[in-house]
């Protein structure tokens, strides 16, 4: 869909989850952008929080940005974000092997947290759930031991296997299968 919407000449921009993580295929579709001259806009550019990306600049942090600024961006770019124009960070070798380490973890079947299989009719807040052990282990882990949350993940249990999830999944996830895991990891973490 988001080439057909770039080669219809029809737009200005073009809004795609876009993020240190994508695909090959995501970074050829941000080249074709930038030689049409359409605005690519990175969604999700922290990947929802999965990748290493605290919010707060860190070594991290400026590996996404720096990724995603040199894959997408350049003749239009960020000059909205003065902070980023200032100082612009430069892919190097050590933010390389940070992004090898988040590819080499989250590749495959990770949740991106785009929230287009909402909603659940069990009430399951797959853009959460399906990621939870990384937004766990990578972000501030008490916010998802209270009560409110347990009782949140334990809904999985309540999956009737419809499958609705898994067919708008726009990353061809098996979200039901992907929800159980991350249940068995949220129980083992949130002891
Ligand atoms: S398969 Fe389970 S998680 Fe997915 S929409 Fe159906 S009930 Fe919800
Ligand atoms: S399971 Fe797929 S559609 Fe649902 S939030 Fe995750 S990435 Fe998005």
């Amino acid at each position: 869909m988001a080439r057909e919407a770039l080669e219809s000449g029809l737009y200005d921009t073009l809004q795609f989850p876009f993020s240190s993580l994508s695909s090959a295929e995501d970074l050829e579709l941000a080249r074709e952008a930038r030689e049409k001259d359409v605005g690519f806009i990175a969604m999700k550019a922290l990947s929802a929080g999965s990748s290493r990306t605290p919010l707060r600049p860190s070594p991290s942090s400026e590996a996404t940005r720096a990724s995603c600024r040199s894959g997408a961006s350049r003749g239009r770019r960020s000059s909205t974000i003065p902070r980023l124009e200032a100082s612009p960070p430069v892919l190097d070798d050590a933010m390389r092997v940070l992004i090898e380490r988040d590819r080499a973890e989250l590749s495959g079947s990770f949740c991106r947290g785009c929230g287009y299989c909402l909603p659940c009719p069990a009430g399951i807040e797959i853009s959460m759930a399906a990621r939870m052990t990384y937004l766990m282990r990578r972000s501030r882990f008490e916010l998802f031991v209270t009560p409110e949350w347990r009782a949140k993940m334990e809904l999985i249990e309540k999956c009737t296997g419809c499958g609705g999830c898994r067919k708008k999944c726009p990353y061809g996830l098996d979200t039901p299968a992907l929800l159980k895991t991350q249940l068995a990891g949220y129980r083992e973490l949130a002891r």
